[in-house]
């Protein structure tokens, strides 16, 4: 509801750092964003590989999706777009944000059976935003591929998620994420959020979804913690 009246506050220059004219972003910061598939990103946790195609300690070998990916490292004018996506000119930056994942995503990843499954914020934040920021990525991701948008999860504040297998910390901050299902989760899901950083939430999201009948989820991010 407050997304159109964001988008008119937002000023017409570059979404990241505000360079006036240069829209949706200037030279700089373009030339700045690191897009991961250079790198040949590891398919299950997303992080740029080292130079002959092996990282040794994979911290999402056990995470209960089948593959993870995102186009660019959370670094520089990422964080920035990031912080813009939530705070001021969502619109705008999850339609900028939809067009590098639908251009960039690895075969198959956004294949004909796939549905988008938001990754839902605390319920405080979205409230004080007015929006949530997976949401508003899930349906420009949506709009350009036209693959659906179903909001199945619903979070809701403290509560114990079973982490088998994660490590100590990642099991400690899931354990704060309480995640529901709000009906039947779809098939193929492709988890959406902005950003993958310990991936605690999306293990949480997905463990819910695949102990809820989901038969494959993949979980796509705007941006990746290095
Ligand atoms: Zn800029
Ligand atoms: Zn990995």
């Amino acid at each position: 509801m407050l997304t159109p009246l964001l988008d008119l506050l937002a000023p017409p220059g570059c979404l990241a750092c505000g360079e006036p004219g240069r829209s949706p972003l200037c030279g700089a910061c373009r030339r700045d964003l690191r897009f991961l598939n250079d790198s040949g990103p590891c398919p299950r946790c997303a992080l740029p590989r080292r130079p002959g195609g092996t990282h040794h300690h994979c911290p999402a070998a056990d995470a209960p999706w089948r593959l993870a990916w995102a186009p660019v490292a959370y670094t520089g004018p990422a964080t920035r777009l990031v912080a813009a996506l939530k705070y001021r000119g969502a619109l705008p930056c999850a339609r900028l944000m939809a067009a590098q994942v639908v251009a960039g995503a690895p075969p198959g990843l956004l294949g004909p059976a796939a549905t988008l499954v938001p990754v839902p914020t605390h319920p405080g934040r979205t409230r004080r935003r007015g929006y949530d920021q997976a949401d508003v990525l899930a349906r420009a991701i949506a709009a350009r591929s036209g693959i659906p948008v179903v909001r199945c999860l619903k979070r809701t504040g403290a509560g114990a998620v079973r982490q088998q297998g994660a490590g100590r910390a990642e099991r400690l901050e899931a354990g704060r994420i309480d995640l529901r299902l709000t009906r039947p989760p779809p098939s193929h899901v492709v988890l959406v959020d902005d950003v993958h950083t310990t991936g605690a939430t999306l293990r949480a999201a997905a463990a819910r979804l695949r102990e809820a009948g989901a038969a494959d989820v993949v979980a796509v991010t705007w941006a990746r913690t290095l």
